[in-house]
């Protein structure tokens, strides 16, 4: 069975960015299952797996405005740190959850100087080209109602 939309995928993958440092990887751990199609993964991972079947293995250079997007200097602010009350201590690389415009939003703490506090909305990830090592394990037809709520439900998923 090819990968094509609606088909549900399970991939071992192996991230690393440009320096060549592993990011994150699935060996040891669970395969990522994914719904295509459906935007759960990135763009140009999920257009790079489009056509292929189980046991294919592959490797994609995505640049970043195909993965977590362009960094964007105007998603960074710095705030006053009596922002954060009830944080003991406000330290880089803390991240919170922040009510925007667009919806919920993960901040992190860039940097703090004194009581000037930048955070920064952008992906951990923007900004960076990423290179994706990939094996597919299985691919198999979505059920209806993973279609319906476009994403994947493992077993023992409840809603
Ligand atoms: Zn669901």
């Amino acid at each position: 069975m090819k990968i094509a939309k609606d088909k549900v995928v399970s991939i071992h993958y192996t991230l690393k960015n440009d320096a060549g440092s592993i990011i994150d990887s699935s060996e040891q751990a669970e395969p990522l299952v994914y719904l295509h199609g459906a935007q759960n993964i990135i763009p140009g991972l999920e257009h790079a797996l489009e056509g292929k079947v189980a046991d294919d293995a592959l490797e994609v250079s995505i640049e970043a405005v195909d993965a977590y997007g362009e960094y964007k200097k105007e998603l960074t602010e710095v705030v006053p740190s009596s922002m954060f009350e009830g944080v003991e201590s406000i330290e880089v690389g803390m991240e919170f959850q922040a009510e925007t415009e667009a919806g919920t939003q993960v901040i992190r703490i860039a940097a703090v100087d004194g009581d000037d506090v930048t955070v920064d909305g952008n992906h951990p990830l923007a900004g960076e080209r990423l290179h994706f090592d990939v094996a597919i394990a299985e691919v198999r037809e979505a059920s209806a109602d993973e279609l319906e709520h476009g994403h994947v439900h493992s077993a023992g998923c409840h809603h």
